[in-house]
């Protein structure tokens, strides 16, 4: 138990306001340290992590402001009460757009003192706990995703791999209603399986980007050629034309490339999916502004207004989706790929005249 209510520092030039900071405090039981500049400052917060800083904006040297964003910068956390005195209103200002926490203007009494910082340890106890149930939420999302991918889906497989068995007659003649039904249950059973994936890939891309490296070189034109390439069979099939526009000279970026690929091939996938028949799917790159646009645009069913700003959230759907056995994850983990990579995803589209899904990666990565 810490024997002390709080840890203090106070940076200020004035020695006046440093002693009575002091005398009032200490009686309070708060553990303090002083500071007569903002240099002296930042060293003794690195030193002493102080959960509350009192800070003068007028101070000879590195000013206030200053010496706030570099508080803001070693700690985001921090809590910090600014000194202000006549003629520092508008800098006042500008700290809270900085994250200041609270105010006290010169010259304070030793209760407003006392109640400033007593809200200040409250407000850091408070943000202490909050951040204690993110890291046990985050142990628990973890500790679910393993149970999901090990505890139900090695079961699962085992026994679908015993059906099997059957279905195949090794086990002994299964015929009839019999095989029927078995099949069936065969088939609930890979629906079962699918969607338990599906989860899975939610809940891992949902909260964190460490699934995605970013260092490989990426061509994405070539990238972008392959994935079409996979495609043609099934364009074909529904009578899509492709139509590919690239730019050369496209810079290389760093990136995924796995994860990229599994963005390209959703949206195509879906551009032929949700396209009409005899329709087109365009498939663009270009450099543009310090950044690398890639799109498909289709000329199929496309997505009502009302439902586009919905259509990344996990599990979504559009309300005419003809197709129920679709799962609503690709756009999703698109989006999520797209943003670990520090691009951007958007869609426009017109029902019945198709969409425009656009990406852009920043070529700073490269
Ligand atoms: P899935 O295609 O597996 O359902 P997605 O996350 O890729 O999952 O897409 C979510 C939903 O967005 C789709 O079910 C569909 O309703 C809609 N959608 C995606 N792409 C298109 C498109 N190109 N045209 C029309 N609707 C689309």
């Amino acid at each position: 138990m810490q024997k002390y209510k709080g840890k203090i520092l106070v940076i200020d030039d004035e020695d006046v306001i440093l002693d009575a900071c002091k005398l009032v405090l200490k009686k309070e039981k708060y553990k303090i340290w002083t500071a007569k500049d903002g240099e002296k400052g930042l060293f003794k917060t690195k030193k002493f992590k102080p959960d509350i800083i009192l800070l003068d904006l007028k101070m000879p040297g590195m000013n206030g402001i200053e010496v706030l964003k570099k508080l803001k910068e070693i700690d985001e956390k921090i809590v910090t009460i600014i000194i202000t005195g006549y003629g520092t209103v508008n800098s006042a200002i500008e700290t809270m757009k900085l994250g200041a926490d609270d105010f006290l203007r010169k010259l304070f009494t030793p209760e407003q003192l006392r109640y400033a910082v007593r809200k200040g340890i409250e407000k850091k106890e408070i943000s202490l706990k909050t951040l204690n149930l993110q890291k046990e939420q985050e142990i628990m999302r973890d500790n679910f995703i393993k149970i999901v991918s090990h505890e139900m889906k090695t079961p699962l497989f085992a026994i679908q791999q015993n059906l099997e068995v059957i279905l195949s007659g090794m086990a002994g003649k299964i015929e009839g209603d019999v095989k029927k039904i078995l099949e069936r249950i065969n088939m609930r059973l890979k629906g079962l399986m699918e969607l338990i994936n599906d989860w899975v890939d939610v809940l891992t891309y949902a909260n964190s980007y460490k699934f995605v490296k970013k260092s490989e070189k990426v061509n994405l034109n070539e990238l972008i050629n392959n994935v079409v390439d996979l495609f043609r069979k099934k364009a074909e099939e529904k009578k899509v034309t492709l139509h590919i526009n690239m730019s050369q000279n496209l810079p290389i970026i760093k990136g995924d490339s796995a994860k990229l690929e599994e963005v390209f091939i959703n949206l195509l996938d879906n551009g032929i999916k949700y396209d009409k028949e005899n329709g087109k799917v365009i498939i663009k790159t270009k450099q543009e502004k310090g950044y690398i646009l890639i799109s498909f645009s289709d000329t199929g069913i496309g997505i009502p207004k009302e439902e586009l700003p919905l259509i990344f959230n996990e599990f979504f759907r559009i309300s005419k989706e003809p197709n129920s056995n679709k799962k609503g994850v690709g756009l999703f983990i698109s989006k999520r790929i797209i943003e670990a990579h520090s691009g951007s995803i958007e869609v426009s589209s017109k029902p019945d005249k198709g969409s425009t899904f656009t990406v852009l990666l920043p070529i700073e990565n490269g």
